[in-house]
């Protein structure tokens, strides 16, 4: 058996053979289709990334089983990358170094649902997760527009907002996460139990510092959503129409998104549902809720378009409301166009819809905005997920500096380490950990920028490191 990574100094077959009874796959087809992720919706990323590979996949079905990969790669030192479902946008999930891919998605039970509380595998698929939540009539706080394909480890170790976020915040804000398990890489693999603030120390932090087995996360009682799209003559009146909504006391809406009228020409399945060339809100709201929202849209100049429940959405066959929001929304494009890219903005001010106009008459005609709020500390927030029409890094460089120079916020989405993009620092917390339950350093190393200066401390350093830099 030949490295796929080019990664000779292992002996794969032996270690293969050393993971049984678990589940192994080592065509080198299918290695290659588990070593990708989203990345590719960069182009960066995609040069980066399109020849990096892992040499084989475990697919463990219990804990024992996974415990069972890890130690046996913490003896040959094996570097290890945890997958779930590959839905990340930024190669989370790519095996830079190769060696073993470990794919979660076989252990996937629901092991307990709760009156505001569900307790998971962390390879259950999210949208399984809400299946099984509507028979006792909750659904969870919040889930990524990827809920079909995406696991629930995946969404706490890389992922930050979802639908339902406007209402309940990011998955990060308190009483979300309840509780965390994780296993560490050593010869005997330890699960570590984090609760409630704890849970952060695991949370988004890409996969490398410690195996999530098991998730508890808040629900919320599941209301009667109606799935609205109104229709606009300009961007500002859809964006102000959309902070009304979120904002608002006598609407309780879970989504809210605005969309560019060229973003939506993209749009295929909503052809002849919507009026033509105009800017979108797609929102979810209750049904009670519905005729406010009207009244709201004919205030500011809308007019909405449809208004659906699901099985009025199935015999329609309309896609779910969310497949437009999201990152859905830069997938919508692509797949009419792959020289279309994106970027992640944070808006300064959301209520500042002279600022938006002020921002999309500086971007240019490659840059279609599209915003969505959400909640952060209890306060509406927005975050623009643009559609870029690629010509190169330098331009790209220039879009982010027009971005910035307005005072918004650029996370980026072209790169490959977890301090580049959303967090934009070192987060030593996550490096302490990853030195207390990966000791050896296997758990997706490539994707920190920090941990090689800071993977000969002791935890207790590394975590020191953070209380300066919070001082
Ligand atoms: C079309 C599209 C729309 C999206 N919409 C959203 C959105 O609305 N909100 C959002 O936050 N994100 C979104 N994303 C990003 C992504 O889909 C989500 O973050 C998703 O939840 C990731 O889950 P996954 O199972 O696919 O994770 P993967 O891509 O498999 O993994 C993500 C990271 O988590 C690590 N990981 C996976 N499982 C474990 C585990 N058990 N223990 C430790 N580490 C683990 C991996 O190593 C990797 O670093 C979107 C992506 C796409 C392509």
């Amino acid at each position: 058996m030949t490295s796929i990574s080019g990664k000779t100094s292992i002996d794969w077959a032996a270690f293969a053979s050393r993971l049984m009874p678990v589940e192994t796959i080592t065509e080198t087809v299918l290695v290659k289709k588990r070593s990708r992720d989203f990345f590719w919706y960069s182009p960066i990323l995609n040069e980066e990334l399109k020849r990096c590979f892992g040499d084989l996949v475990a697919v463990p079905k219990t804990v024992a089983e996974l415990k069972h990969c890890l130690s046996v790669a913490y003896e040959a030192e094996v570097p290890v990358v945890v997958r779930g479902g590959g839905t990340g946008n930024y190669g989370q999930a790519v095996p830079v170094d190769g060696g073993l891919i470990i794919e979660t998605t076989s252990m996937n039970r629901i092991l307990e649902i709760g009156d505001g509380l569900v307790r998971v595998e962390a390879g259950a698929l999210m949208a399984n997760i809400n299946r099984a939540l509507k028979k006792s009539g909750q659904e969870m706080a919040m889930f990524p527009s990827t809920q079909d394909i995406a696991t629930i480890g995946g969404f706490v170790a890389g992922g930050s907002v979802g639908i339902g976020s406007l209402a309940t915040g990011a998955l990060r804000e308190p009483g979300n996460l309840i509780a965390l398990k994780a296993l560490s890489v050593e010869a005997e693999p330890q699960e570590h139990i984090f609760h409630g603030p704890d849970v952060l120390k695991i949370h988004h932090a890409w996969g490398l510092n410690g195996v999530i087995t098991e998730v508890t996360l808040r629900t919320v009682p599941s209301r009667d959503w109606i799935a609205c799209m109104a229709t606009f003559d300009d961007y500002e009146a859809a964006y102000a129409a959309g902070y009304a909504v979120a904002t608002s006391a006598a609407i309780a809406p879970k989504m809210v998104s605005i969309v560019d009228a060229r973003i939506v020409g993209y749009f295929p399945r909503l052809k002849g549902h919507l009026r033509k060339d105009r800017d979108l809100l797609a929102c979810y709201v209750p049904s009670t809720d519905v005729p406010r929202l009207a009244a709201l849209v004919d205030e500011h100049g809308g007019n909405l378009d449809l208004t659906l429940d699901d099985a009025a959405r199935e015999a329609r066959n309309i896609p779910h409301v969310f497949e437009f929001c999201y990152n859905h929304t830069t997938l919508q494009v692509l797949k009419s166009d792959r020289s279309a890219t994106y970027q992640q903005v944070g808006v300064p001010d959301p209520a500042n819809t002279g600022a938006i106009a002020r921002l999309r008459a500086d971007l240019g005609d490659d840059v279609w905005t599209h915003h969505e709020f959400y909640r952060l500390g209890g306060e509406i927030t927005a975050i623009d997920l643009p559609i870029i029409w690629y010509s190169g890094r330098e331009r790209l460089t220039a879009i982010n500096r027009t971005y910035t120079d307005h005072g918004f916020a650029v996370y980026d989405a072209h790169a490959n380490q977890v301090e580049r993009g959303g967090l934009h620092n070192a987060d030593y917390t996550h490096l302490a950990w990853k030195k207390r339950l990966d000791p050896k350093g296997l758990l997706n190393s490539a994707k920190s920028t920090a941990w090689q200066s800071v993977m000969d401390l002791s935890p207790e350093e590394i975590e020191a490191m953070a209380v300066v830099e919070g001082a």
